[in-house]
């Protein structure tokens, strides 16, 4: 089965692939580095080969097992568009993903050139949400290229935040999240970057997610900004059993909602209604 996850903002990882290389300064505290580094010490047989990247072709089908829709990450563990990744392997990950019209799939990658360079050959159906990590101006690019990418939903991912973003090139783009980095030797990231990409999005009717501030402790440092949580996601393009009331007016329009809904102090994803562009 494909795993429950943290993530704030995502339900469930799959993951066809493991490992991975750096690319960036992003990549510098690496999480799925260190976890695979120890679940390689704990002798599981996923990663056998520690962080260099490995295929599992027999996790491929995974999602078509699962009837109930999720939200799910693909390759929390890996990047897909990974250069030791065949194009062919790519090719069959978005094939289940098509063939799984029931869950809605959030893929995400430093890798835009190659998502650029193949993205016209790739099956986009709406239950795929495609993204690209930029951490600081100097890969601001990777939004360019995602931009010309026909997924229904594209989305950036500012995390780790290492730095001031004063331009971005919402116009194509229907979520952000913004985190800082946590961990060992975690970068600080200063308010003032995370009100500015707020008030950008604010301003672009683009839903806003604030994932954490980070730092060492990332539980002490939460998630609040302005004394709330910012939890926008885009609309789920799944049908689901329970509905919620729509957000309506030009947010609505531009795909944009709440996914999160509270349960005692456990935050519990709650299916969204269908509201396709
Ligand atoms: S691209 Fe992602 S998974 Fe790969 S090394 Fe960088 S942070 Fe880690």
């Amino acid at each position: 089965m494909p795993k429950t996850s943290k993530i704030e903002w995502t339900q469930f990882t799959w993951n066809p692939v493991t490992g991975c290389s750096r690319i960036s300064e992003g990549c510098r505290h690496c999480y799925a580095e260190r976890m695979a580094g120890r679940l390689y010490a704990m002798g599981s047989p996923r990663y056998r080969n520690g962080f260099e990247v490995t295929l599992h072709p027999d996790l491929i089908d995974l999602p078509r097992r699962m009837a109930k829709p999720r939200l799910i990450f693909v390759n929390s563990m890996s990047d897909l568009f990974h250069e030791k990744i065949p194009d062919s392997f790519i090719h069959k990950v978005f094939d289940t993903m098509a063939g799984c019209p029931q869950h809605t799939f959030q893929v995400l990658t430093k890798r835009s050139e190659r998502l650029h360079r193949i993205a016209s050959r790739l099956p986009w159906p709406s239950n795929v949400w495609m993204g690209v990590s930029v951490e600081n101006q100097k890969v601001i690019s990777r939004a360019m290229d995602l931009a010309q990418v026909p997924a229904h939903i594209r989305f950036l991912s500012l995390e780790p935040l290492l730095g001031p973003l004063e331009k971005l090139p919402l116009s194509a783009i229907a979520w952000v999240i913004v985190g800082g980095e946590s961990g060992p030797g975690a970068r600080p990231m200063k308010e003032e970057w995370v009100q500015s990409i707020r008030l950008q999005c604010q301003t672009a009717g683009v839903a806003f997610f604030f994932k954490q501030w980070g730092g060492v402790n990332k539980h002490a440092t939460g998630r609040m900004l302005n004394g709330r949580s910012y939890d926008e996601m885009p609309r789920m393009t799944v049908v689901p059993k329970r509905t919620l009331a729509p957000t309506t007016g030009s947010r609505a329009r531009r795909g944009c909602t709440s996914q999160w809904k509270a349960h005692g102090t456990k935050r519990t994803h709650v299916p969204l209604p269908v509201l396709v562009a």
